[in-house]
């Protein structure tokens, strides 16, 4: 289970900074895409091969009012719901109120918390880390500089260890190349064409997994109700995959397909009546067990930010995505066409994927969403051999050459997969980190159209020989 890291502090600590360190690998893959929402709230990193999920849950100053109180309630929810809390406070203004307030609450909820003690570039960190003890956090604090990157890994390392026990060498293999870094220990293309068609097979041959994913009040339920009244439900609540959500065996068309329903837990035997609070955690672990995320959107009240947030996480999650536009029973046209113009326009960062409007009520709709759920899955798990994807990039190169680079052109030599769900394509060339934007996204996008990919990012990684 991948742990879930939350960030808490009062507003201008360097939270977002730290986040954006955090999260910096997923980052750089993501950054090409436009209309990608940038205040993200989640976001994943992986370190010495462990991923792990980051929450900045906001600033929280103690004093909101209206919105603002309800979003500090979700922050607090947030801290409720991960493994680990990071406590950041600000080396350079000193202790305020609502640091206290805040360390006030991570003892009474008996949270696994660690004091961040951040901005301590330029300063004796230790004389003005002292302050600090005052907030009584029962470990030693780290002392970091988010903005200089100073402490940070040293710190997410020693979190990981703390959460997962210490890392296994042998169990993870060498400690994660740095992004374009070749590593020598990886095995040969061959090698992991082999493997990679091996699993892809066994992709084929094991049953789909799908998520439902969305804000309350969507349509989760309902839809889930909807699919499951139709077909035979074989397995109901399979033990311990998520935390909360509910995993169900299920059979469609005589095909075998796992959902798991992060809406559920208020259909759970003998829990009738259960308060269901949205679970921002749940929902990304959820995602994270998933092959393929169906993302619920209202489409009676039309696209709001927690529904981009949810969809910036399954991009960057690598899922397979298709988008579920719900109650459009009861819409007139103007309304429809309205939400359609906001959809095109507002979700260009996911426009892989299928959107379906529909209405778990009545059932419209159900059928579509299936196909693009299996066709997603299938553009997911597909491999292709090094060979096949030498000759295209041979041939994209060849239409269009990359551009020079003092004088130099940049060369691009081969391709092959590294990796399925999504699908990662590597390239491998000179001078690579010079590639344009521009370029990069002409040999993306060709990729994605002559490999038919749909419904699933491709992922591309640019390595350099010299
Ligand atoms: P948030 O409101 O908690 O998310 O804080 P931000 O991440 O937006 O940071 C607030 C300000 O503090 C920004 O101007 C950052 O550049 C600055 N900041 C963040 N981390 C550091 C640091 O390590 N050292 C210094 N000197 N400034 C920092
Ligand atoms: P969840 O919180 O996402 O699981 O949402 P629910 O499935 O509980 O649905 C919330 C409300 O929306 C309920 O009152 C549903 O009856 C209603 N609803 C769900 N799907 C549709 C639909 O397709 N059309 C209409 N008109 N209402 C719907």
């Amino acid at each position: 289970m991948t742990p879930v890291i939350a960030l808490v502090g009062r507003p201008n600590v360097g939270k977002s900074t730290l986040f954006n360190r955090l999260t910096r690998s997923r980052d750089a893959l993501v950054a090409d895409f436009p209309g990608l929402t940038r205040d993200r709230q989640y976001g994943e990193g992986k370190v010495g091969g462990r991923p792990y999920i980051v929450i900045d849950t906001g600033g929280i100053s103690g004093d909101e009012e209206g919105i603002d109180a309800e979003m500090a309630r979700h922050s607090l929810l947030a801290i409720d719901e991960a493994d680990l809390v990071l406590f950041i406070v600000d080396a350079r203004s000193g202790m305020t109120a609502a640091d206290e307030m805040i360390a006030k609450y991570l003892r009474e909820h008996n949270k696994k918390a660690f004091l961040v003690v951040n901005k301590t570039d330029g300063l004796d960190a230790f004389s003005h880390a002292a302050e600090f003890y005052a907030l009584g956090m029962n470990t030693e604090p780290f002392m970091i500089a988010a903005v200089h990157n100073r402490g940070v890994s040293t710190m997410i390392t020693q979190l990981l260890d703390n959460l997962l026990g210490p890392r296994d060498e042998e169990d993870l293999g060498p400690k994660e190349p740095v992004w374009g870094e070749v590593n020598l220990d990886e095995p040969t293309p061959e090698e992991q064409d082999a493997a990679l068609e091996q699993e892809a097979q066994e992709h084929a041959d094991r049953q789909l997994k799908f998520g439902i994913i969305g804000r309350p009040n969507v349509g989760k339920s309902t839809l889930v109700n909807r699919i499951l009244g139709e077909e035979r439900v074989i397995v109901f609540d399979l033990p311990g995959t998520t935390r909360d959500a509910i995993t169900i065996l299920f059979e469609r068309k005589g095909k075998p397909y796992t959902l798991v329903d992060t809406a559920g837990i208020r259909r759970r035997k003998n829990v009738t009546e259960i308060a269901e609070k949205f679970s921002i955690v749940k929902t990304l672990q959820a995602i994270k067990e998933c092959n393929v995320a169906v993302v619920v959107i209202d489409g009676q009240t039309g696209l709001v930010e927690q529904d981009l947030h949810l969809l910036s996480f399954v991009l960057e999650s690598g899922r397979a995505l298709v988008i579920a536009v719900n109650k459009w029973d009861n819409l007139d046209q103007e309304k429809r066409d309205q939400i359609k113009k906001d959809i095109d326009r507002r979700l260009e960062f996911v426009d892989y994927a299928d959107v379906h409007y529909i209405s778990a009520l009545h059932g419209t709709g159900v059928g579509e969403l299936f196909r693009s759920v299996e066709k997603a899955y299938k553009s997911a798990t597909s491999h292709w051999s090094t060979n096949r994807l030498t000759t295209l990039l041979q041939d994209v190169v060849s239409e269009h050459q990359p551009p020079m680079i003092h004088g130099r052109r940049i060369k691009l030599r081969y391709a092959h997969q590294g990796g399925l769900n999504p699908p990662i394509i590597v390239v491998h060339g000179n001078q690579t980190a010079a590639l344009t934007t521009s370029y990069k996204r002409y040999l993306m996008n060709t990729f994605r159209k002559v490999l038919k990919v749909t419904g699933t990012p491709l992922r591309f990684e640019f390595r350099s020989g010299e």
